[in-house]
């Protein structure tokens, strides 16, 4: 089955600054490379909507929209130190919002299983009323709202496997069990917040589960926390629908990031949720770029998972983690055995 891409070109439109590494040449090499022949009878381009104001509010607080919004036909103003907008930035986080409605409404129709959004700004950090870490709107956190609320999903996994924790997401859903957060990010690092302990409160504990990393960990050891953790939590919790916060900040040639994953890294780990989706929630996955700097393994990156996820790879990945990443991994499955059978 071809995976769905939803693009357009507003998304070129939101410039942060000449030297901001979250620039519109991430999409470009996206692009490119998908183009080329070997993926072109993969995909299938579809077009966003723009979000509506009302749904923004369902993540976002009144002042946090209208800040965004009188951005709009401005040259540049600064968010936050990190976030920067353009004239058209308004418009592009709109248009990336919608683009997540309408991957969940073709998800939904049985049109496609997998969806991608290939969307700028990103949108992990973006908390209730605070624009941050280069993000505007919460992406993936409107798509969970979208899920639950129009198109009446009741379990929805979130799986953010960029470099970075997702604080936006994680503060959304804390107190909520109908969304489970999964994130695996080097810690200690930008924006902070990722630790073990924080599990999420109220009936939403246990339904947050961060697994810190230190940097230099590589395919194996993702793939050990994919298989080893993620795996059996999301097989108990049983989404009915995976969202996966794809950064590609963790590849060994990104800028920002002190991970080493290689491209066929991220194709195991979408073979894992891939895995996972057909158990419990029929196939259903929709993708949403967050980070990732280096144009090339970026490019590379998405290239192998829209190949892992339609079918037309698999991915082997040799190698045992070490003595210590072992010891680590054996005590972060007994830290969540309170939450869950491992
Ligand atoms: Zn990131």
């Amino acid at each position: 089955m071809k995976i769905g891409l939803v693009y357009d070109p507003i998304f070129l439109r939101h410039v942060p600054g000449a030297f901001h590494p979250e620039r519109p040449e991430r999409l470009t090499a996206i692009r490119e490379r998908l183009e080329r022949e070997d993926l072109s009878g993969l995909v299938e381009y579809l077009s966003p909507r723009r979000a509506r104001r009302e749904e923004i509010l369902w993540n976002h607080s009144e002042a946090h929209y209208e800040r965004v919004a009188s951005t709009a036909g401005k040259a540049s103003v600064q968010l936050d130190p990190d976030t920067a907008t353009s004239e058209d930035s308004f418009e592009a986080a709109l248009h990336a919002v919608g683009a997540q409605f309408e991957g969940l409404d073709e998800i939904f129709r049985e049109n496609y299983r997998v969806v991608f959004c290939l969307v700028r700004p990103p949108g992990h950090h973006a908390e209730y009323d605070q624009a941050m870490g280069f993000c505007l709107f919460n992406n993936v956190a409107l798509a969970a709202h979208y899920a639950l609320r129009v198109l009446k999903f009741s379990r929805i996994l979130i799986v953010d496997w960029d470099l970075h924790h997702g604080n936006g997401t994680q503060h959304a859903f804390y107190r909520r069990r109908e969304v489970l957060y999964f994130s695996l990010h080097q810690f200690p690092y930008y924006p902070g917040t990722g630790r073990m302990e924080e599990v999420g409160r109220e009936e939403g504990t246990g339904f947050t589960v961060n697994v810190p990393l230190p940097a230099g960990q590589g395919d194996v050891e993702y793939l050990a926390v994919f298989r080893e953790i993620l795996r059996p939590i999301a097989l108990q919790y049983r989404p009915e629908l995976i969202l996966v916060s794809a950064g590609f900040d963790p590849h060994r040639n990104d800028p920002l990031g002190g991970m080493r994953l290689s491209a066929e890294g991220f194709g195991a780990m979408a073979e894992v949720i891939q895995e996972i989706a057909g158990e419990t929630a029929e196939g259903r996955i929709l993708l949403t770029l967050e980070g990732g700097y280096d144009l090339t393994g970026l490019a590379e990156s998405v290239a192998e998972v829209i190949k892992v996820l339609s079918g037309h790879k698999r991915v082997e990945i040799r190698g045992e983690p070490s003595a210590s990443f072992r010891e680590y991994l054996r005590e972060t499955r007994q830290f969540f055995s309170r939450y869950w059978s491992l």
